[in-house]
């Protein structure tokens, strides 16, 4: 055995940085303060349907890194799967992301993608030349009638914030498309594990070099058994809140059952303000080759983080980002533990991003010990 590694959290970054470097030879063992492994993206059959819910909310599984793909699908079949949203407004149902079809129905036009191009460049407000927030990113791209009924009241209830007030990274993360493509993701990858997210993170963690400990909340006094730590929990409570806590939205999910198709998709966006869900999601229409007579809606509620809550999204303000640079010096200070994922990196990640950062860190942790270098706290930079 070449060393004993501790890693904590065993989501998606907690997991595959604990695989590669039990195939390297090292001894891991995992901890994780839930009953189960795969963190947010956890999915479990219901026991009266059968139906197999994603039980933090919905996770579709895209990626455009041909390495996260073929590694993934080592430890489960992905069965196809396109997310194509629907957007709610008033009593119209419209085509997410903004597309071809969007602009058409909405305008009541029928623009080649030329025109509609060309349309758009008018209706965009061409005076914002570099877009700082999200709201100059909407208008400068789509204009303000989209903005106000697609974005606007969406993204109030999601962030719990107006626009103005939060980066235009968040509004990069959807395409326009001046087509009818209404695939949601631009990625050239995309599917669903066929047993579910939990199957497929039980997979990768088993191995005979690695023990996992469920039900167990790692202490910091625990550290001094490993030769190093990989934690993927939240940054904060590592350095027990001491700057205070990271702003953090959490989701709540109204569960309703219904036979039949209650909503004929997969996920509706209800973007109207007034509406107290952000989006409801049908849990069969993830697993579309399977066939269930009941079905299972989750209406999800966004609200501010507390202290006894999920953390779901980093808001990363300005003000967050200030206190956060603060935990992340305390971080760099620390020996023998490197912070990773979402939440030890505080970032809005997929998860292919993070299974492509968890590779990078366990890269990195195997050259340093053959080269007799430090591991560094984070390796990427967590606040770029
Ligand atoms: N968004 C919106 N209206 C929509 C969908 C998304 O305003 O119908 C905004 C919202 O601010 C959201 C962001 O775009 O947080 C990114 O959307 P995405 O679907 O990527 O969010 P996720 O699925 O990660 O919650």
């Amino acid at each position: 055995m070449r060393g004993k590694v501790g890693v904590v959290g065993a989501g998606f970054s907690g997991a595959v940085i604990a695989r590669e470097l039990a195939d390297a030879g090292y001894k891991v063992i995992v901890f994780d303060s839930r009953s189960h492994v795969a963190g947010n993206c956890h999915s479990e059959r219901d026991p009266e349907t059968n139906i197999m819910l994603h039980v933090y909310g919905p996770h579709i599984f895209h990626t455009s890194n041909e390495k996260v793909w073929n590694y993934i699908r080592k430890f489960d079949e992905f069965m196809p799967f396109v997310n194509r949203v629907k957007a709610l407004v008033g009593n119209k149902v419209y085509s997410l992301p903004i597309n071809l079809m969007t602009i058409n129905s909405f305008f009541g036009k029928a623009l080649s993608p030329k025109e509609a191009a060309e349309f758009m460049g008018l209706i965009g407000d061409q005076s914002i030349v570099v877009p700082l927030t999200f709201e100059q990113q909407a208008l400068r791209f789509v204009g303000r009638d989209l903005y106000e009924v697609f974005f606007k009241g969406y993204t109030q209830k999601q962030w719990g914030l107006h626009p103005s007030e939060l980066p235009s990274s968040i509004l990069k993360r959807l395409p326009v498309r001046f087509n009818y493509d209404d695939n949601y993701y631009a990625s050239a990858y995309q599917g669903i594990p066929k047993h579910g997210y939990t199957f497929i993170v039980g997979k990768i963690l088993d191995h005979p070099n690695i023990d996992i400990q469920l039900n167990t909340n790692f202490e910091r006094g625990m550290a001094g058994d490993y030769d190093h730590l990989f934690y993927s929990g939240s940054i904060d409570s590592w350095f027990d809140f001491a700057d205070g806590r990271l702003g953090y939205r959490t989701l709540d999910f109204e569960v309703e059952r219904h036979r039949g198709d209650y909503q004929g998709n997969a996920v509706i966006n209800y973007c109207d303000q007034h509406v107290p869900w952000t989006r409801i999601s049908e849990h069969k229409h993830f697993a579309p080759w399977e066939s269930h007579d009941s079905t299972i809606i989750y209406k999800e509620h966004s609200r501010q983080c507390g202290a006894a809550d999920t953390p779901y999204y980093p808001i990363r303000l300005v003000n967050d980002k200030a206190q956060f640079a603060r935990y992340v010096e305390l971080a760099r200070a620390e020996q023998k533990i490197t912070f990773v994922g979402r939440l030890g990196t505080y970032r809005y990640l997929d998860m292919h991003v993070t299974i492509a950062e968890a590779f990078e860190v366990a890269e990195r942790f195997l050259d340093m010990q053959k080269s007799g270098g430090a591991m560094p706290s984070f390796v990427v930079d967590p606040l770029a």
